[in-house]
């Protein structure tokens, strides 16, 4: 079906179906196997240093080029490059920790903060019908990047678990994390929120 599917470009073997650059797709989009390289880049550290660390890096990069949405003050939130759905989004401590018991107590507030923003912003954006919040605690436990603590924040469907071991195997295509990221990004500045700071804490 595609002339280059199977071929390898700087390193990187081309798995997905796709259409080549000078055919037009039914999305109208170019592919760009110079951010696949860089993506490629991004895989499991080698140890559980921070200089290994890609949640440690990111934000020393530019939000475009690691898919950062949004900055707070002590922890962040970017796409997850290997998302289980669309519009995955992982919120990050800046401190390069493990353990969510290491979390300060400003720290799991705005972890806490930002997953709720998040899925206000998502929901906006896209509307899902539910979401999977969570932290995977320790590499048996799941996590891809154990050493950096990061909350998952998982749009679903409903339904999109019959499709998921299909698209499972098909690696996401940088352009279209690009887009959800600039459309998530500029979300979150004009997405209304149901926070308000001005009410009381009930009383315990
Ligand atoms: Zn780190």
């Amino acid at each position: 079906m595609t002339q280059l599917e199977g071929t390898v470009v700087d390193g990187v073997r081309i798995q997905a179906p796709f259409q080549p650059a000078d055919t037009p797709d039914p999305f109208g989009r170019l592919w760009t196997p110079h951010r696949m390289v860089y993506i490629g880049g991004q895989d499991k550290p080698a140890d559980d240093s921070t200089d290994q660390c890609p949640f440690c890096a990111a934000p020393g990069r530019a939000d475009t080029d690691t898919l950062i949405v949004h900055r707070g003050h002590t922890a962040y939130v970017l796409m997850n490059l290997y998302p289980y759905n669309t519009g995955h989004l992982l919120i990050c401590p800046y401190r390069h920790i493990s353990d969510w018991t290491q979390a300060t107590a400003t720290e799991r507030t705005e972890i806490g903060t930002l997953t709720a923003r998040a899925m206000e912003v998502v929901r906006a954006v896209s509307h899902p019908h539910g979401f999977n919040l969570g932290m995977n605690q320790g590499q048996v436990a799941g996590a891809g990047i154990a050493a950096h603590l990061h909350q998952h924040v998982v749009p679903r469907w409903t339904g999109d678990a019959n499709f998921m071991p299909i698209i499972g195997k098909t690696k996401p295509v940088p352009q279209l994390l690009g887009d959800q990221r600039d459309q998530l990004a500029a979300a979150w500045d004009s997405t209304p929120t149901a926070l308000d700071t001005d009410r009381p804490d009930p009383e315990r």
